[in-house]
């Protein structure tokens, strides 16, 4: 058997990983013209926390791929490997001044360790007049450490990476038995999906070691600790393509968050990075078979479509692409 995985964000990363786990004796190889610091999940902060209209293709199958994500990510938190991961525990808050549901999350509710309705004491810990809140505790990927990590264990157990464009899948460099697409935005192109939309984001990353706990507000108003930096946004704009930096974000982003902490406006600016959330209303995870005018046949299971919360559920996702991948094999899906 040999698998191909097209992208090595942490989609691509985790699906290989993935693979690997599930078919030990097969060949997995990366495709990806991008790496590291030049994907879109570098730029995340790398929160577990799903937005509530994340959607798969079945109510039950969306939370069984939370269930899985989490116990995916807490596993590493639990391990000796967590620091090398990037994996770390994070509690924090999230507030509205206006909307009750914006604070609940019936995805993470019962999943995580704890998920309560805030205090009064606690709707006053900072700045914003806000009239609902709850506490949470949950998990938190630095892709800055975990994109390393994965590659370097995906290298350790066989497996092979090869940067190179692809602008069609039949460009892939083998016949794979089967191809994994983890694309993200680039599926766009590669599957002329017009149901994927860009979600530009921008963030700013912050020396301010001083602050230990997530403040998310309203107006996608966020401060998240990381391993190294905080990490405060945001914007959340439908439909845009640019990748560039943009000063009025950025003021908009530090008004906002420096008046919820003000003691941020004490720290460094370490990076301002921009990313497009690849968003699919449905996210994809679902077996085609292509076949290109020479009567090439090749078996593709497509991931893409995460939106703001690939990270959170990467592990989920590649575990269910995998079962389809086997499924896909033993001529059990439905082509
Ligand atoms: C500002 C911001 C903050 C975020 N914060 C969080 C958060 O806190 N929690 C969370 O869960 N999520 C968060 N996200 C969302 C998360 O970053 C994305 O959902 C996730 O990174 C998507 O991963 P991916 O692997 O699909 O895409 P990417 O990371 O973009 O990877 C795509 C891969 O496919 C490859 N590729 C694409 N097209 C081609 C091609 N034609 N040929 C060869 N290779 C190709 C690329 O080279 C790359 O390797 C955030 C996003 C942004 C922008």
């Amino acid at each position: 058997m040999h698998f191909g995985v097209l992208g090595s964000g942490i989609i691509g990363l985790t699906s290989a990983l993935e693979l690997q786990k599930e078919f030990p004796t097969a060949q997995v190889s990366i495709i990806a013209d991008r790496f590291n610091e030049d994907t879109v999940s570098y730029v995340a902060a790398g929160i577990f926390r799903p937005g509530t209209s994340f959607m798969g293709p079945t109510k039950g199958i969306t939370q069984q791929w939370m269930t899985d994500a989490f116990n995916y990510w807490d596993e590493i938190r639990r391990s000796k490997e967590s620091a090398l991961a990037g994996v770390c525990q994070l509690s924090g808050y999230i507030y509205s001044r206006t909307t009750p549901s914006v604070v609940r999350n019936h995805f993470i509710e019962q999943l995580l360790p704890v998920y309560r309705r805030a205090t009064e004491e606690e709707l006053k810990l900072c700045e914003g007049g806000w009239k609902y809140g709850s506490f949470f505790t949950t998990c938190l990927t630095e892709s800055r450490l975990f994109l390393p990590y994965a590659t370097e264990k995906f290298l350790k157990n066989g497996g092979q990476v090869v940067r190179q464009h692809v602008s069609n899948f039949f460009d892939v460099p083998k016949d794979f038995d089967v191809l994994l697409n983890c694309t993200g935005m680039g599926a766009k192109e590669l599957c002329n999906d017009q149901q994927l939309v860009p979600l530009r984001g921008q963030v700013l990353k912050v020396r301010a070691p001083w602050i230990k706990t997530a403040f998310y507000g309203d107006l996608d108003t966020y401060i998240l600790p990381g391993f190294e930096t905080v990490t405060i946004g945001g914007c959340r704009q439908y439909d845009s393509y640019n990748t560039e930096w943009c000063k009025y974000d950025s003021m908009s982003i530090k008004e906002r968050c420096y008046n919820m902490l003000p003691s941020l406006k004490k720290a460094e600016i370490v990076r301002e990075c921009v990313g497009l959330r690849p968003h699919r209303a449905v996210v994809r995870v679902e077996p085609e078979l292509i076949t290109n005018p020479s009567g090439r046949r090749l078996k593709i299971v497509h991931n893409y479509g995460h939106g703001g919360y690939g990270v959170t559920t990467a592990p989920g996702t590649a575990k269910y692409a995998v079962k389809v991948v086997r499924d896909m094999l033993a001529g059990n899906s439905k082509l």
